[in-house]
């Protein structure tokens, strides 16, 4: 046995795993990545997302089915191939989502995941630049600041969610996660501080930690039911590696992937495939679930967007001081509110506000200036799946997410949608707004509403499900995160969340890692 600890995947969860399991110099551990190393300058440089999410050098850039719900789109889902994973991608925004979350996962056959036994590893990785306190530490790994710079732009955001009558909120990760406020960001003095920069780094010196990237582990090999191994094709040739347990942290599209690859999902959907089935695990794949989103667009004169910045005098504001619009996450100010659909107290809309015109991805470029205003339903009820297209491990897997498959979705998009124009009517835009570019005009009836939505709804890019932790037949992996009825085999990473959280993914994936981690030592 070569080592210790094979983990398949440098993302968000697996480079908390590598910086915890080898910090016991006795482990022998070795890391695997698809992507290549982070070095391109614009994942550090928080602006430089805008980059990023169509470059396929780092970017896995997936599309899924044609969406039913959505007039037949297929939808792009990008998804980070690089040390870091999605965290090297992402928009920086730290949240945590709400208490309940969790209640709801320990309802679910795990009962070491209340709210009361996640804080302390959420606590654990966090170094809060505001100080330590009952729900917030010092001294972790991952850095979470408030913006060095900000938009005066977004101040308007916050005084229209006060002209509403939404409460304002300096701390979505709090005893409250109700109101409008500045987002805290994953950044540690104006750069971005993905699970790379916060967990890798410091590790990446260790004799006892092997990272090798541009490695893409294609197959587990397995004796009986029992995990030995991955088979890597790592630069056009094929490589054995032997480990004494595995740990998959390929993120919700691949951990599920290479399951399936590897002979352990859905027989029967393995046997279409014609994959030879080492183990029939029903719900490898199912139970994908993720955050749909619609941007509601204004046409703005204001010189403060971000769509026409002065790249000179930002790029040099970034090179001296780390400081201005290129230290930016885009995404600066949001908000959590609960809908008039809500049975409960509990949010369950996000926003998210871009001081810039953001369509499609960012993708499609429109003329003029503008602002944005993301919305997406907390809790989705659609649910949908991850299976393969073919036994080739190079090839994409089939993606179906299932968006509006239920009508509450439907019911809370437009509402979501609703309250976005609201807040861009408010007279604290009212000397930036020209006029709505979406939705246009010209929708105003409920069925133009919801085409709307069908025409224009994204990702706001929280896959998770895929691989579900708990104790009923579809559960695929235990409260442990082992896989059932599997030896030696781990699947952590945001495919175990049994339901999707009420908030933006990355910080709930580091703390399941830094949870699991922590659970070797005992
Ligand atoms: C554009 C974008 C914006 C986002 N914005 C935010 C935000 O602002 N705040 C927030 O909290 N969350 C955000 N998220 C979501 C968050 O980043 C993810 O939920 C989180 O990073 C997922 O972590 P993971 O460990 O599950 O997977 P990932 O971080 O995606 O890591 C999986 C890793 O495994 C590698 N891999 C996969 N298959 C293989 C294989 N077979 N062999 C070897 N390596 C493999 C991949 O290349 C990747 O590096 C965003 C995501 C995206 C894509």
């Amino acid at each position: 046995m070569e080592y210790d600890y094979i983990i398949v995947g440098a993302g968000s969860a697996g480079c908390v795993m590598a910086n915890r399991l080898s910090e016991n110099p006795s482990n022998r551990v070795l890391l695997l990545e698809a992507g290549g190393p982070d070095n391109n300058p614009f994942i550090h440089m928080p602006a430089g997302l805008a980059r990023l999410s169509n470059n396929t050098n780092i970017n896995w850039a997936y599309m899924t089915e044609p969406q039913a719900g959505l007039n037949q789109r297929k939808m792009f889902w990008p998804r980070g191939k690089v040390l870091g994973g999605s965290s090297s991608i992402n928009a920086m925004v730290y949240i945590r989502g709400q208490r309940e979350d969790y209640e709801n996962w320990a309802s679910m056959g795990n009962p070491d995941w209340c709210f009361e036994s996640v804080l302390p590893y959420f606590l654990k990785s966090e170094d809060q630049q505001r100080g330590a306190s009952d729900l917030h530490a010092t001294g972790g790994p991952l850095s979470v600041q408030d913006l060095k710079y900000s938009n005066p732009l977004s101040q308007n955001f916050l005084q229209a969610s006060a002209q509403l009558g939404y409460a304002h909120n300096d701390d979505f990760n709090g005893q409250q996660q109700a109101g409008f406020g500045l987002y805290q960001v994953t950044q540690r003095n104006g750069q971005r501080c993905s699970a790379a920069s916060a967990y890798l780094k410091p590790a990446i010196k260790r004799s006892n930690l092997n990272v090798l990237t541009k490695a893409l582990a294609e197959k587990l090999l397995l004796e009986g039911n029992c995990a030995t191994g991955v088979e890597v094709s790592h630069k056009g040739e094929k490589h054995r590696f032997y480990g004494g347990e595995i740990i998959l942290c390929g993120g919700a599209i691949n951990s599920p992937q290479l399951l399936m690859l590897s002979g352990i999902g859905p027989a029967d959907h393995l046997q279409t495939t014609g994959i030879e089935v080492r183990h029939d695990l029903r719900g490898v794949g199912q139970n994908l679930q993720d955050h749909l989103d619609i941007c509601t667009l204004i046409s703005s004169s204001s010189h403060d967007t971000y769509d026409k910045v002065n790249q000179v005098s930002a790029g040099l504001k970034y090179l001296f001081g780390k400081n201005g619009p290129a230290s930016s996450n885009v995404a600066e100010a949001g908000g959590f509110v609960t809908s008039s659909l809500a049975t409960d107290q509990r949010p369950d809309i996000q926003f998210h506000f871009v001081p810039a015109m953001l369509d499609n991805h960012g993708r499609n470029t429109l003329p003029g200036r503008g602002m944005t205003i993301h919305a997406c339903p907390l809790r989705p009820q659609s649910r949908g799946e991850i299976l393969l297209n073919s036994k080739d491990p190079s090839r994409d897997p089939f993606i179906q997410p299932n968006y509006l498959q239920s009508d509450h979705d439907l019911e809370l998009m437009l509402e979501s949608a609703r309250l976005a124009k609201e807040i861009f009517s408010q007279e604290a835009f009212s000397a930036h707004r020209d006029g709505f570019i979406f939705p246009e005009e010209t929708v105003c009836t409920r069925d133009e509403k919801l085409e709307f939505i069908r025409r224009k709804a994204e990702t706001i890019y929280h896959p998770v499900g895929t691989c579900k932790m708990g104790d009923d037949p579809m559960a695929v992996v235990d409260s442990e995160l082992k896989v059932h009825g599997m030896e030696n085999l781990r699947v952590v990473d945001a495919s175990i969340m049994p339901e999707l959280i009420s908030g933006n993914t990355n910080a709930p994936v580091i703390m399941i890692a830094e949870k699991c981690a922590d659970s070797f030592h005992h």
